[in-house]
């Protein structure tokens, strides 16, 4: 029989997040498909609010490694506690969202517990009585099932793929565990968090829209010149009004690698693509980018893609947008930032 663990940190303010909540929902089905246990396990310096959020999810045991030792992020005490968790709870196969905290200690943690550990995981089923994980390959271009008979087995789940648990908050008292705190452990100590200005921060995951900028705005335009400070302005301006996500295309992230004049606040991290990101945006917007397949397959998880282009035989004609409208960007955007303001 499978000891499902689903294991989470809680967040600043001590409750789970939606990533977490994901993460336990697939937890709950997969107990429900292996006729199997499950137990929770919480990590954080307030666990409390948290473990009474999910407290009627059916796990048989709660177990919490609390403290301020384990308030933010380190690599020493969150392997400590998560392997402290894993160890009492005995769990064969464990869940956590694939957050940046717990994506950093699960390798640690499947290493310890001589288990193994799968990233990027998209679901998590049953078929003939065992667990199958679906996954992507090969930068998201392949997508593949498989099962394993080693345990404990690690699943760390993208955030987005599975419906977020959802239930009555109720009341609980988890099993504390203790995790001995030795000086070794607290060598690392963090002293605070540096975030941009929320205007400054353009990867925004949680935005309805992404808006998408490519080559266009630093090529030369009908004048014969070309106008990077005023896509730069206008830019800007639109993400701060709209508050969506910023996403480019590779030959723009290019640009700036290549010490071309090109747009300030865009870097790597910002590409979308077959070698970029795939986010997830309720709605997608794209401007001055050609629409090729290769940073087209990056939107595959967009839900409603529009795109502004001069170009009426541009990729997004032919069946990558749900609407492309044949215009310049430049113009397009001004009177959008107009009427945003003016709201
Ligand atoms: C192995 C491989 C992997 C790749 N991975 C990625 C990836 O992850 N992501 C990615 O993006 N690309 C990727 N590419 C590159 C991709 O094929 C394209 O070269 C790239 O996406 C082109 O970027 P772009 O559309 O911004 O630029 P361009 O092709 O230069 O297009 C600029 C567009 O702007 C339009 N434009 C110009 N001015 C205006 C205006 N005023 N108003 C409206 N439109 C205007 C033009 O009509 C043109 O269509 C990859 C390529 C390869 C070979």
């Amino acid at each position: 029989m499978e000891n499902i663990l689903f294991l989470a940190h809680s967040e600043a303010d001590g409750t789970l997040s939606t990533a977490a909540l994901e993460a336990l929902g697939a937890a709950v089905e997969l107990k429900q498909a292996l006729n199997g246990t499950l137990a929770v396990a919480l990590y954080g310096a307030q666990i409390q609010s948290a473990a009474d959020s999910i407290s009627a999810c059916g796990a048989q045991r709660f177990l919490a490694v609390c403290g301020e030792e384990f308030a933010t992020a380190r690599h020493a005490t969150d392997a400590a506690a998560c392997e402290a968790l894993v160890r009492a709870s005995g769990a064969t196969i464990i869940i956590a969202a694939a957050s940046s905290r717990n994506s950093r200690v699960m390798g640690a943690l499947a290493h310890r517990v001589r288990g193994c550990v799968d990233t990027h995981v998209t679901d998590v089923t049953a078929s003939s009585g065992a667990p199958v994980v679906t996954r992507w390959f090969y930068r998201q271009r392949i997508e593949g099932s498989l099962t394993r008979t080693q345990r404990p087995w690690i699943l760390l789940l993208d955030p987005g793929v599975c419906s977020a648990w959802q239930g009555t908050p109720g009341s609980i008292t988890p099993e504390l565990i203790d995790v001995p705190i030795s000086d070794s452990l607290r060598r690392t100590s963090v002293r605070g968090t540096v975030t941009p200005p929320a205007d400054q921060q353009t990867i925004r995951p949680d935005a309805k829209l992404l808006f998408v900028a490519g080559a266009g705005w630093t090529k030369k335009q009908k004048d014969g010149q070309t106008h990077v400070p005023e896509a730069e302005a206008i830019i800007l301006d639109f993400l701060r009004n709209s508050k969506a996500s910023l996403g480019g295309s590779k030959s723009l992230v290019d640009l700036s690698g290549e010490n071309q004049s090109t747009l300030r606040f865009m870097s790597h991290l910002n590409q979308v693509g077959q070698t970029g990101a795939t986010p997830r945006h309720p709605k997608g917007l794209s401007a001055c980018c050609h629409g090729e397949e290769p940073h087209t397959v990056g939107w595959r998880f967009i839900g409603e893609r529009r795109a502004i282009n001069l170009d009426p035989n541009c990729g997004w004609a032919r069946g990558k947008a749900d609407v492309l409208y044949v215009a310049d960007a430049f113009e397009v955007m001004s009177k959008v930032n107009a009427l945003l303001a003016a709201m």
